[in-house]
């Protein structure tokens, strides 16, 4: 496979012109590299009517809930790092729930929950039984928390979960270590076995990501296509989704070490991606601004948050909790929706039902 710098227009040509929607190494390659960035536009066009045949004229919405903000890792680029001095918080169940009302009351039936690293309280248990609390207000749960066994994840299934997300944050070995020096977190070979595990589970979505601007975002973009391309054909019945997760300005967090990847190669990034997987789910969070976010669901995105506070409580007490990362798109839940219509797409609040499947 050629270097990505060694890329030409006809190599370009040759994946524009492959079944749209169909993965290879080499076409993503072809698409991510310095050379297609003349192929742009053509590109949008494209990735634009492949996702609009896969999944109509739809965005899904969703809300984060933070849950807790303790954490055993020290993740470098995180502001819930432990060594990061400032009052945390935990939410009771009750706490949850009252939280999850107000997401409810703005419209949302598909929400996240999310939280740090945090077992002792944010257990298993806890999951499941927020989850059964939850079950009768959303239509779809999902968890982006700490990485668990096969057998965790089935139990939380059981309990009306049914999606994770975990990012590997970055495929890069070397990088791994440096950003993530101890903690659980820091065995790259165990975080790397966390999609097999829910996708084992039984869990309906898996959510897959790095970190945009730790390691050099096409090497993460290939290695990203390699991994969804080999959950895709292991666990069919399971749906892969992308997350776009740049970096953001954190507390105590020095970001002159990262490697900001620009708003162009981030629009490149997300078009050849949909370009190499036409059933793939594409998700935006509130991190990017409202201008990009806007722009970004006529490429390819199919889900984005809206009207999210990263911090716990943070629905009930704005600004009470330190935030994991500030956002950028503080428009309310009623504005997104609004924006997604004025661009001709049908702002989805709830696609799936928990009685669809037999438990
Ligand atoms: S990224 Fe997650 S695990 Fe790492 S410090 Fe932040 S909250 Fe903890």
């Amino acid at each position: 496979m050629k270097y990505p710098s060694e890329i030409n227009n006809s190599d370009i040509e040759r994946a524009m012109n492959s079944p749209a929607g169909s993965y290879s190494p080499e076409k993503l390659a072809a698409l991510i590299s310095p050379t297609a960035e003349g192929y742009l536009e053509e590109m949008a066009q494209m990735a634009r009517q492949l996702t609009m045949q896969r999944f109509g004229k739809t965005v899904r919405l969703y809300a984060p809930l933070y849950l807790s903000n303790y954490c055993v890792n020290n993740c470098v680029y995180c502001g819930f790092n432990k060594e990061n001095k400032y009052e945390r918080r935990r939410l009771t169940i009750e706490q949850a729930v009252k939280e999850a009302d107000i997401i409810a009351s703005e419209g949302f039936r598909d929400i996240l929950l999310v939280s740090s690293e945090d077992r002792e309280f944010i257990s298993v248990d806890y999951l499941c039984e927020l989850a059964g609390r939850l079950r009768g207000k959303f239509s779809s749960i999902s968890i982006e928390v700490y990485q668990m066994t096969t057998e965790e994840y089935a139990k939380l299934f059981a309990a009306g979960i049914e999606g994770v997300t975990l990012y590997q944050e970055t495929y890069d070995r070397d990088v791994y270590r440096q950003y993530h020096p101890a903690g659980p977190k820091a065995d790259y070979d165990y975080r790397l076995s966390a999609p097999d595990s829910i996708a084992q589970a039984g869990m309906r979505e898996i959510g897959i990501g790095a970190l945009l601007g730790l390691s050099d975002w096409r090497l993460e973009t290939l290695a990203l296509g390699e991994h969804a391309h080999y959950l895709m054909k292991r666990y069919w019945k399971s749906r892969v989704s992308f997350s776009f997760p740049r970096l953001r300005p954190a507390k105590n967090v020095d970001r002159a070490q990262f490697r900001f990847l620009s708003d162009k190669n981030l629009v490149q990034m997300i078009i050849a991606l949909r370009l190499c997987f036409a059933d793939a789910g594409m998700v935006l969070s509130t991190r990017e601004r409202a201008e990009l976010r806007d722009h970004l669901i006529e490429v390819g995105i199919t889900k984005v948050s809206a009207g999210s506070k990263t911090s716990p409580g943070g629905y009930s007490q704005p600004r009470n909790a330190a935030e994991q990362f500030e956002i950028d798109d503080a428009r309310s839940p009623a504005e997104v929706a609004e924006m997604i219509r004025a661009h001709g797409f049908e702002p989805v609040w709830k696609d799936w039902d928990i009685a669809f499947v037999k438990r």
